[in-house]
């Protein structure tokens, strides 16, 4: 399985990947998390990146591609993966087809989680992510019920962060729909529905 996932920040992208994750054993491949532990890491990359994620903004596609191929080229990932937050705009579309063909590797799908905006910001405002795994959840949820990390409320799911990354993905990121409806790859699930029923659908459009 080697597919990539489309929605706006707080879709459910990273919950229907773990999801998966935890069924088929691929690789989960967030660039969001690989860069928030850049950042955690206080790397060279890191330091590079974190202004634009707290301005809600991508960062630049030459720091995000290299991660992406690295991680892409790491044991685990030879078993497929779950591309989740990349691509996030045409070029980055248009490397990831390159590489993939470099590779012989063809692309199952692109999964768009389709969630109105309304929705998305009543998510991200109330979302809690845990420090050590990136697991999601609830604002009641104090400890991780996958790692028992901390949870806490991330920067940018703050409310004058959120609607510059809504801002975003609809100027960058939305043209992506059109991008794989024309390759034929584009699957869609309705994200606006309790976590496992949405699960059936991206099960049954995967062909799982
Ligand atoms: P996410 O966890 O996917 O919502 O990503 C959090 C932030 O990381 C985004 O708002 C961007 O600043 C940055 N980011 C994640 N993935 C990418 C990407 N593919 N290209 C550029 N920036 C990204």
């Amino acid at each position: 399985m080697n597919i990539v996932l489309l929605g706006a920040p707080g879709a459910g992208k990273g919950t229907q990947a773990q999801k998966l994750v935890a069924d088929f054993g691929v690789a989960h491949i967030s660039t969001g998390d690989l860069l928030r532990n850049a950042v955690k890491a206080e790397s060279e990359l890191g330091l590079q990146a974190k202004s634009y994620m707290d301005a809600g903004q991508l960062v630049p596609d030459s720091l995000v591609i290299d991660l992406v191929k690295e991680r892409l080229a790491e044991p685990d990932a030879q078993k497929g993966w779950i591309l989740d937050g990349f691509p996030r705009n045409t070029a980055q579309a248009e490397v990831l087809d390159a590489e993939l063909a470099k590779m012989g590797i063809a692309l199952d799908g692109a999964l768009l989680v389709d969630v109105a905006f309304d929705v998305i910001v009543k998510r991200l405002s109330s979302r809690r992510t845990c420090r050590s795994c990136g697991y999601t959840a609830g604002p009641e949820t104090e400890v991780c019920s996958r790692c028992g990390g901390e949870m806490y409320q991330r920067d940018d799911d703050k409310p004058e962060t959120i609607q510059k990354r809504l801002d975003t993905y609809q100027s960058k990121t939305a043209p992506l729909i059109e991008y794989y409806e024309k390759q034929d790859k584009l699957l869609k699930v309705d994200g606006d529905r309790p976590v496992d029923e949405v699960y059936v659908d991206t099960k049954a459009q995967l062909g799982l």
